[in-house]
């Protein structure tokens, strides 16, 4: 079983379109979706939920006002401002550091586990695929991200699939490392613009860190050819293999609107550069 991430320096690339067309193509594998952040995978498999999980994350204080006798200690230690004159706690300034309840006399506050998201098992046209949504202004998108592998990979190994196919987060933070962690490759997706290069370098560079096997696809690469023509020669300096090219073609956008993937979907041209990006990472 090997698993392989779909990952770029930064959002808009097409990493999303590009692993919904793995999806299509890739037999016996799971999907997962790790861009818990801003998760968008679903639109393209239209996944049907079989399980719901809640994923809880760090704590929060809670006070108990019939047991509390108003000393006043706990907003005075609160470091964080989170509990205000009327002995109210602002969840959102509570770092959950438990001080507070350690020292209240009288035992009125108690720390509870934040829900901070779900995570979900579906099964789709293409196979199961693990997914996740972050509540707002959550943290610790590196843990969610982190549960969505380990379930993925046991449906993995418990089915006898030949691929994990993850659609990683965009940058190169916390949840990217945990995406990228123990894979069998990494595919970098990026565009033909000065920060498109940019980006791909630093998302390139943590590949190394981490000495996960990288390669490239250029995304809509005739939109600027010479741009194009610098990530080739990064490639080849850094001994990263540039896999593809896809053209730019509004054929794309019109099959993303009919809720399909581009290679089952868009023009000849850029379904065979799709095909042939996956025959050459897959092997
Ligand atoms: S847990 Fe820590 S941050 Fe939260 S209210 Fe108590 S002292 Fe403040
Ligand atoms: S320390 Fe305990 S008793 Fe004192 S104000 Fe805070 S919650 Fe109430």
């Amino acid at each position: 079983m090997k698993q392989i991430v779909v990952i770029s320096g930064k959002g808009g690339t097409g990493k999303s379109v590009l692993t919904a067309s793995f999806a299509a193509l890739a037999k016996n594998k799971v999907m997962a979706d790790c861009d818990v952040d801003a998760a968008d995978l679903h639109l393209l498999l239209h996944p049907s939920v079989k399980e719901r999980h809640e994923f809880k994350s760090g704590k929060t204080a809670k006070l108990d006002k019939k047991l509390c006798n108003r000393c006043g200690k706990c907003a005075v230690i609160c470091r964080f401002d989170a509990i205000h004159d009327d002995l109210s706690i602002d969840p959102v300034s509570c770092e959950g550091c438990g001080l507070c309840s350690l020292i209240c006399p009288v035992g009125a506050i108690t720390m509870k586990e934040n829900i901070a998201g779900e995570w979900f098992v579906s099964d789709t046209k293409y196979g199961p695929f693990v997914h996740a949504k972050l509540g707002i202004a959550e943290e610790n998108s590196g843990k969610l991200v982190a549960k969505v592998r380990q379930v993925s990979k046991e449906i993995a190994e418990k089915k006898g699939l030949n691929f994990v196919i993850i659609d990683g987060p965009p940058g190169i933070g916390c949840p990217v490392i945990a995406s990228i962690a123990g894979v069998d490759r990494a595919l970098i997706v990026t565009e033909p613009t000065l920060s498109g290069l940019h980006d791909a370098k630093r998302v390139a560079e943590v590949c190394a860190h981490f000495k996960v096997p990288a390669r490239l696809v250029i995304n809509k690469y005739d939109l600027n050819e010479d741009i194009s023509g610098e990530i080739g020669l990064y490639c080849a300096d850094n001994n990263i293999e540039l896999v593809g090219k896809i053209p730019f073609d509004r054929s794309v956008v019109e099959a993303l609107v009919r809720g399909r993937t581009a290679v089952e979907d868009a023009s000849e041209k850029v379904r065979s550069a799709i095909k042939d990006i996956w025959q050459k990472i897959s092997i």
